[in-house]
């Protein structure tokens, strides 16, 4: 029991993230994880529904801090996105998905894209585009092998701004996947100002789309669904767990599906063992 304690009082707790001291210490250690390299990514196959093939990639962050282990992106980005280190984690994520890609494409997967996750906070800052062909040009990855993927509701916070940056983003040859979506209020109407590639049926609703057990998850996927079909976009379902789930989408025309069904977010050597055989093997 006393190393429970200390344990739960080692991690980050959200009610510490609500206590300012406790605040100021994950500021310092965000910097600190930066600068130390306490930051590496895990990679998440997207298979295609109807061959059963990986076709991408999705990068995830992760953070291993030394005494308190590791911090789930969901403890520490909005932080990060608070205090504005995001800016240089994100860039440390672009740069390394990029190489890491490329890496795979020289190495028997010559058709292999990458999925980047970019905050809002990144949408609207300046540089961004700058940064994003810096990424690619240091790692060589063309820029078609390259996926960003942006939330739903960060697009809607300021619209122009975010139709002007994907218009910019596009039109160096990056695709562009909405994250998230179904838990937003996008209209049609919204959804067709963006330039945008694909749309991912959040895992919230994924979820739920077994034996009946869920008929407002099936509304929603059937909506989104529908949605991605009059625009022709790709939807991509997230947070697939069971072949039920994933023959209810492929029945209804979902392209494309991740999940730990096919493979968990892995460290790069043992998600290179999903991507299939080598070209030429
Ligand atoms: P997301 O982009 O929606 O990523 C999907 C999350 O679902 C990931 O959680 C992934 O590990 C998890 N997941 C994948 N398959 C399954 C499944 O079958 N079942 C269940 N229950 N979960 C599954 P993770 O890695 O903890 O990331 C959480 C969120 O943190 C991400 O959600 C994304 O919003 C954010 N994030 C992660 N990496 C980055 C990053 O590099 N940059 C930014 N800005 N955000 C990131
Ligand atoms: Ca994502
Ligand atoms: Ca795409
Ligand atoms: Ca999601």
């Amino acid at each position: 029991a006393k190393s429970d304690h200390r344990r739960q009082f080692r991690s980050y707790e959200p009610v510490m993230l609500a206590n300012h001291t406790a605040l100021k210490q994950l500021d310092h250690d965000l910097e600190k994880g930066l600068k130390e390299g306490q930051f590496t990514l895990h990679y998440q196959p997207k298979i295609d529904l109807q061959t059963g093939l990986v076709v991408s990639v999705e990068a995830l962050l992760r953070w291993h801090h030394p005494d308190r282990g590791n911090v789930p992106p969901d403890m520490f980005i909005p932080r990060a996105e608070a205090n504005g280190t995001i800016i240089e984690i994100g860039d440390y994520v672009l740069r390394e998905a990029c190489r890491q890609a490329q890496h795979w494409r020289e190495h028997g997967h010559p058709t292999l894209t990458m999925a980047v996750n970019l905050s809002t906070v990144q949408v609207y800052q300046a540089d961004l585009l700058e940064r994003v062909k810096q990424a690619l040009t240091q790692s060589g990855l063309p820029a078609e092998a390259l996926e960003l993927e942006l939330t739903e509701s960060g697009l809607m916070q300021d619209m122009d701004t975010a139709v002007s940056v994907l218009r910019q983003l596009v039109e160096l040859g990056i695709s562009l996947s909405v994250d998230d979506f179904g838990t937003g209020y996008s209209s049609l109407a919204y959804l067709r100002r963006f330039p945008v590639d694909a749309l991912k049926l959040d895992k919230r609703f994924v979820q739920d789309l077994e034996a009946g057990a869920g008929e407002e998850a099936e509304t929603v996927a059937e909506a989104v669904l529908a949605m991605a079909r009059s625009l022709s976009l790709i939807c991509v379902a997230e947070g697939v767990e069971t072949p039920a789930q994933a023959a209810w989408l492929k029945e209804r025309g979902c392209q494309q599906a991740q999940g730990y069904l096919y493979g968990r977010p892995l460290p790069p050597e043992q998600c290179e063992k999903l991507l299939g055989p080598q070209a030429g093997s």
